[in-house]
Parts: structure tokens; sequence; C-alpha cells
């Protein structure tokens, strides 16, 4: 091939995409172009869609002209889809041998062997593919690959923007799906431990609604079936509603109300009836109307309208598959492995309330109380990169073990039964009750408070049943994420009651609202923050926010007025700010008496140490603070700069980092000191390796989620102090990361024989 005049020949691509008349004219008359001077036979284009993930063949010469827009490949499917995955230029002599090949039957390219695949990309971002093929003889050699390669890098500045604009003006349905999936196995991030062994149901929602969209809908409904299956999906949603509320009274709210809200809109209602006396199919009807109304909400700028469209999607799926399946089954989910793309909290309290087994999210980042909330629910959770997992076929059996990340795809009896066998090494409710020690000693005879981190009540069930030593961080913000408005003050005063009262007099850590940053209140986090993470968040949130911020105290005070109440503020970054924070809950203590109103005029005042400012102030923290609980998932995250939430930073994210060690070391040191009550409320609490290090430093108390607190005991029960202290000190003599890791490295193997006790159901807190 001649390289040099190939390129020329692409740069003369510059003056056709000036001069041609559209872009699909330039497309082919670029791979006419580069099929003649590679002398291949065939010369394709893909373009990428980054929203969906999805390759489409967008040019071709030599490939069967009718497949153009209609062949459609996910992220790494077939070797097209893997050279844009991993960004690499793919070669094959007999493209066939390839285990990634994949036959695409009609398009006729069976016959060429020989394959050239190179990513086409600007920057990091993805545009597409540019494939050649020619026959087995000619196979592509090393400076084809060169020229090619820069071809490919110039093409990517011509087709800026073609993707979107051919994407514009092309009828949707003519693209046939990208072909089922040929996965076995996922290796994924875990967001929520445990187990399950359930067939997979995919909810892609746009996909389902437009699939719906396409399908012929001629099923002979009536309008009286339409009014007999809007009645029939009320009663399922009340139902539901119901069955939240019983489950997760704290976090139920109205989870449903939105569509049933929907469902009672005459105005919604009338447009769908409308249609169907103008002679619409009423299934048909349904689909149109909701498209209207997602639409509008979608060009809404509120973000808590945008969340709406979520509902109207899954009302009109639940409508149309009561209307045409006449299904009586009102758990859609209940015992499926449930792969999707987007979850909201709302999202995960329904699938809980409809018992699926796990959910798999697909591609999305998961802001930590979406794991949080999974992990107090008991749904096993697993994120992953790999959107094939969309294509699964429904009903595709799947093994997901969140304790390691693994997901098997109908997986084999050799696999099944290896999972069986650990599963029966896990240990029931009544087993962990049995294990667990009224206190929690060291071998060497030292007691450590073992503290329960509560999110949802049903957290407490757990936590009550092995008898932890009182609450050590109570998440208020859950039922504030939850809801569609702000928990009033009686509200908020009957959730922290039950929690309180399930204490029994043991004490109990309430933190003050910690919302922003990832922790978003749809209703409220309206404005777009550059940075949320570092913006107008948590305790800065109440403080500006100061009647919001009282009702909440005063709610916490009446609930506590007879418990060893504890109130903890978020994100302190100043002393000055915790004053101000103090000086609330005074008010508010005088406020109440006033008013003649019982409530708790004593209650221990503290804060968490999560930004890294706290560090050098402690001892003046230690003057104003009753106590403080360390939160290493944020002070991690802020001391190293690096994002708790972001999966391509997770390396960097490192609780041993030598920056991290000293200053625990430095606060733990000082609240001892000064004769303050410190315990660690953050991950790092309950991952076994850095216990013995916390022991080490003075730590004794830990705060863990409850499905922790008999491995945490136990991991407490085989480390002495004085071997805890020596590994400190070693620890904290390092500089470097890689030495403390050899050092945690050499110290774990004692730890590790300490068993996992996930309770055989997989789930925490409701077992
Ligand atoms: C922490 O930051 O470690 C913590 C316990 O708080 P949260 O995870 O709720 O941010
Ligand atoms: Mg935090």
């Amino acid at each position: 091939m001649d390289s040099e005049r190939l390129l020329c020949d692409i740069n003369e691509l510059n003056h056709l995409f000036r001069e041609s008349a559209s872009i699909e004219t330039l497309l082919d008359k670029a791979v006419e172009l580069v099929a003649e001077r590679t002398q291949s036979a065939v010369c394709s284009i893909y373009l990428y869609n980054s929203e969906e993930h999805v390759l489409t063949l967008r040019a071709s010469r030599g490939l069967n002209p009718e497949s153009v827009g209609k062949v459609r490949l996910r992220l790494g499917q077939g070797l097209t889809g893997l050279a844009l995955q991993e960004m690499q230029t793919i070669r094959e002599v007999d493209a066939s041998r390839n285990r990634n090949y994949k036959f695409f039957p009609g398009i006729f390219e069976e016959r060429y062997k020989a394959f050239l695949a190179l990513p086409i990309a600007r920057g990091i971002s993805k545009m597409g593919v540019l494939v050649l093929q020619r026959d087995s003889a000619a196979a592509f050699t090393a400076a084809d690959i060169t020229a090619l390669e820069t071809a490919a890098s110039q093409l990517a500045n011509i087709l800026e923007n073609a993707q979107f604009l051919l994407g514009m003006h092309e009828p949707h349905q003519e693209a046939t799906p990208p072909p089922p999936t040929e996965l076995k196995f996922v290796k994924g991030k875990i967001a929520s431990e445990g187990y399950a062994y359930a067939p997979a149901m995919v909810i892609d929602k746009h996909r389902s609604l437009s699939s719906l969209l396409q399908r012929d809908f001629d099923t002979g409904c009536t309008l009286a079936d339409f009014h007999k299956a809007a009645a029939n999906t009320a009663a399922q949603l009340e139902s539901l509603q119901e069955r939240v509320e019983h489950k997760l009274s704290d976090a139920a709210s109205l989870i449903f109300a939105a569509h049933l809200m929907i469902l009672k809109d005459k105005a919604f209602i009338d447009k769908i009836v409308g249609r169907i006396e103008g002679g619409a199919n009423p299934p048909a009807a349904i689909v149109e109307v909701a498209g209207e109304y997602i639409q509008g909400f979608l060009a809404s700028d509120n973000s808590y309208m945008r969340e709406k469209v979520n509902d109207i999607e899954d009302l009109a799926i639940r409508l149309v598959n009561n209307l045409i399946s006449h299904s009586e089954e009102i758990e859609i989910h209940r015992n499926h492995v449930v792969v999707t793309r987007t979850l909201y909290p709302s999202d995960l309290l329904k699938l809980s309330s409809e018992d699926a087994s796990a959910i798999v999210l697909v591609g999305g980042g998961v802001t930590s109380h979406i794991s949080i909330l999974a992990r107090s629910l008991g749904m096993p959770m697993i994120i992953s990169d790999t959107f094939e997992l969309l294509d699964l076929m429904d009903g595709t059996p799947i093994l997901l073990d969140a304790e390691i990340g693994n997901i098997f795809i109908d997986p084999g009896d050799e696999i099944l039964e290896k999972f069986h066998s650990q599963q029966a090494t896990r240990l029931t409710l009544d087993e962990q009750k049995k294990l667990m020690k009224p206190q929690t000693v060291t071998p060497d005879g030292t007691t450590v408070r073992l503290l329960a981190n509560i999110n949802l009540l049903t957290d407490l069930k757990l936590a009550c049943a092995l008898n932890c030593d009182g609450v050590g961080l109570y998440r208020t913000e859950f039922p504030f994420i939850v809801r569609t408005m702000f928990p009033s003050e009686a509200e908020q005063y009957v959730i922290y009651s039950k929690l309180v009262d399930s204490m029994k007099g043991k004490p109990v850590t309430l933190r003050t609202l910690d919302a922003g940053g990832d922790k978003i209140l749809s209703y409220y986090h309206d404005i777009q923050e550059q940075n949320p993470a570092m913006g107008m968040r948590s305790i800065r949130f109440s403080l500006q926010n100061r009647a919001i911020f009282a009702e909440q105290v005063r709610a916490i005070l009446r609930a506590g007025a007879d418990a060893d109440l504890r109130i903890m503020f978020p994100m302190i970054s100043s002393v000055d700010e915790f004053c101000q924070a103090k000086e609330v809950v005074e008010e508010s203590i005088d406020a109440l008496a006033g008013g003649g109103i019982e409530h708790n005029n004593h209650p221990k005042l503290g804060m968490m140490v999560e930004l890294p400012s706290v560090v050098n102030l402690i001892d003046d923290f230690a003057q104003e603070a009753d106590f403080f609980s360390i939160g290493t998932n944020d002070f991690i995250q802020f001391t190293l700069g690096v994002d708790r939430t972001n999966e391509s930073v997770a390396d960097l994210y490192l609780p041993h980092h030598p920056s991290i060690l000293r200053a625990l070391h430095t606060v733990v040191r000082s609240a001892v000191q000064n004769g303050r009550e410190i315990s660690v409320c953050g991950d790092m609490a309950r991952e076994q390796k850095y216990i013995p290090f916390l022991l080490g430093i003075g730590v004794r108390a830990l705060s863990v989620d409850p499905a922790y607190l008999l491995r945490t005991q136990q991991t407490i029960a085989a480390t002495s102090i004085s071997d805890a202290e020596a590994l400190a000190q070693s620890m904290l003599a390092q500089s470097r990361v890689r030495d403390v890791a050899a050092l945690l490295e050499a110290q774990t193997v004692q730890v590790e024989s300490v068993q996992n006790h996930f309770v055989r159901t997989g789930v925490s807190g409701q077992s």
C-alpha cells in the first residue's frame, strides 16, 4: 500500500467534508477511498454512541449495503467492539478463528478472512472503528497498520459530530438490537455484599419503552380493558406501597406516590382515552401519551422533575403489561437478578419491596449512599462496565457473588456446586447470635466498644440481635434522601424515637443531616455545583438552612429525652463551625424548655473527623467537643484528593497511605490525652486488616454495619494490644505506601483466619 498517498487522500477528505451534501455521502466516499487505496475488499466505518455504548455500522464498501445502519455492536462485543473498548488495533489473518469474532448473518463478511480494526478516537473520547477486510492471501502488514492508524486519527477530525447528527435523523426502529451476548463471566466492583443465584431480568427502560412502541399492538384490547388495567395497576401500586411501609417504616415515604398520582391525573387518562376513542390501540395510546409526558419532564431544568421520567416509564411499562398479559403478578422483579443502567434510591426501595434477589448496575457510577442503602436493604449489588450484560436474555441464570465481585452467566455444575458448598458454611442469624460474646475483648484483656452503624431502621434488627454496645453512627440523611420533600419534625421524631427505644439505654449517636456532595436531595439540590463534594453540603447546608437544622435538632432532642444521647455534626472544618452548630442545639434546648416540651437537655455533642483541616486543630476541638468519630471514608477522600465514588482512581484510595495513618494517630492520641471519647465509623473500622492498626494507636470503639459485628468482634478477640501496638509503630515509621502494604500483608495471615460471617441468606438487616 502506498501510505504517503493514502495520507494525502485523507487530507483530501477534509475537502470532501466541506463539499459533501450529506454526512452519509461523506462516509461513503471515505470508505470507498480507503478501500481503494489499501486494496481492501471491505472497508467499513462504525460510529460509536457513547450514551448507548453501541457501535453502529454507518458506511461500508464491500459489505451488504442493507446492513448499514442496522448492524450494531456493544462496546467490547466482537473484534470491532473489542478494538474500541481496548483502544487497540486488532489484526487477524483469519478473523473467524478469534474467539471474540461475532458472526452476523446476511452481511457477507465471512468470505474475507484477513481483518484489521482500528479504533477512531479523539483524545480519550471513543468515536468509532475503521474496519478493513481482505481475503486470507493478503493479510495486513505492520506497514499497513502504521498508515491506517494515521488515517484513523485523521478521520476522527472529520467524524466529530457525525454520530450525533446521523442519530438525529435516523428512524430508530430500523436498527436491530445487538446480538445476544455470549458472556460467561464478568468481574465487577462490589457495592453491597451478598450472594444470589436467580434468573436475570434486564431493565433498560428507554429500550423497553421504545420496543413497546415498535410492537404490533394488535391485541384486540378495548377501552374497557384499558380502564380495567388502570384499576389493576393502581391496586398493585397501593399494595406495593403498603409493603414498603411495613418493611421500611423510616424510608417508606410515598415512593409509589408519583405513579399513583399520574394514574389519577385526569388529563393523563383523558389523553389516552381520547386516542383509544379515536381508533388507537390501547397499549400504543399509553406508550404515546407516556412519551409526551417524558419529553415534557426531560425538558425541565429541575433534576427532581427529570427523575420523574423514571416514574412515568415505570408506570407505562406496568400499565401495558397489565393490559396485554392480564398478569396478576405484582412483584415483577421478585427473585430475579435485576440488571439495570440507572438506579435511584427509590428504585432500590422498590426492588427491595418486590424482593428482587440482587442488582447488577451497568455503567453507572454509584453514589456512596446508593451502596450504603443497598447494604442496609441486604440487597447484593455489583457495578460493572460490561455493557453486554444489558443484552442478556431475561431468564438467563445468574450467579452473583458480591463478596468478591464475580458474576457468572449461566454457570456450569462445577461452579454451582462450589457456590452451594460455600453457602452451607455461612451462618444463619441464630448461629451468629450464638457465637457473639456479650463483650468484645482482646486476648490481653482490653475491652473494645463495638457499636453499630445504622442507615435504615431495618438495620436495628441485626444490631439488637447481636447485642451491640450502642449506635456509633445513625445516618439521618436516609429518611431525607428517599423522600420527595423534607420530612417534618413530627416525622423525624417518630423515626428517631424508634431508633432510640430499640437501644434501651445504650448510647445512641445521631449524626445531623449530611446532605449534598454525592448524597443528593433531589427536591433540593437543584443548582448544579461544579464541585459538589466541596460545595454547599452537610453542616454547611444545615447552618445555612437554620430552620431545617433546628427542626431536626428538636426532633432528636425530643426523641432522645431519656436516652444516652449523642449528637454528632458531620464535615466540620473549623472550631467556629462546631461552635455555631453547638449554639443551634443550645437554642433548641432553650426553646423546648420554654415550651415545656419533654426533651434531653444534656446531650453529648461531638463531631465527625472527616476533613484534613481538623487534624492540626484537634487539641482545640477537644476543648469544645465531647467526642469524636473518625469518618475514614471522607477523611481518605479529602486527604488524598481521591473521589471515593470514582472507579478509575479506586487504586489510589488508600487507607494505609502513610499520611492517613499518621493523621489518625495524631487525632486519636489527642482525643485520648484530652479525655475525649473517640471511635472510628468509616469503612476502615470493619476491614479486618486495619483493625490491629486502629487498636495499636489507641482506638477502643469501632462502629460498623451490623453485618460485620461478629466478624469484627472475632478479629479483635484474635488481636492482642501489645502486638497491635508494635505493628502500629512499625507502620507509622514508614514513608512509603508499599512498605506499609508489606507490613499489612505479613499480619493479615493471622487475621484472615477469622471467618467471614455473612448471614446465609445474604441479607444483613432482614433475615
Ligand atoms: C465517613 O465519611 O467515613 C462516614 C462514616 O460518613 P459517610 O460514609 O456517611 O459519608
Ligand atoms: Mg462522611
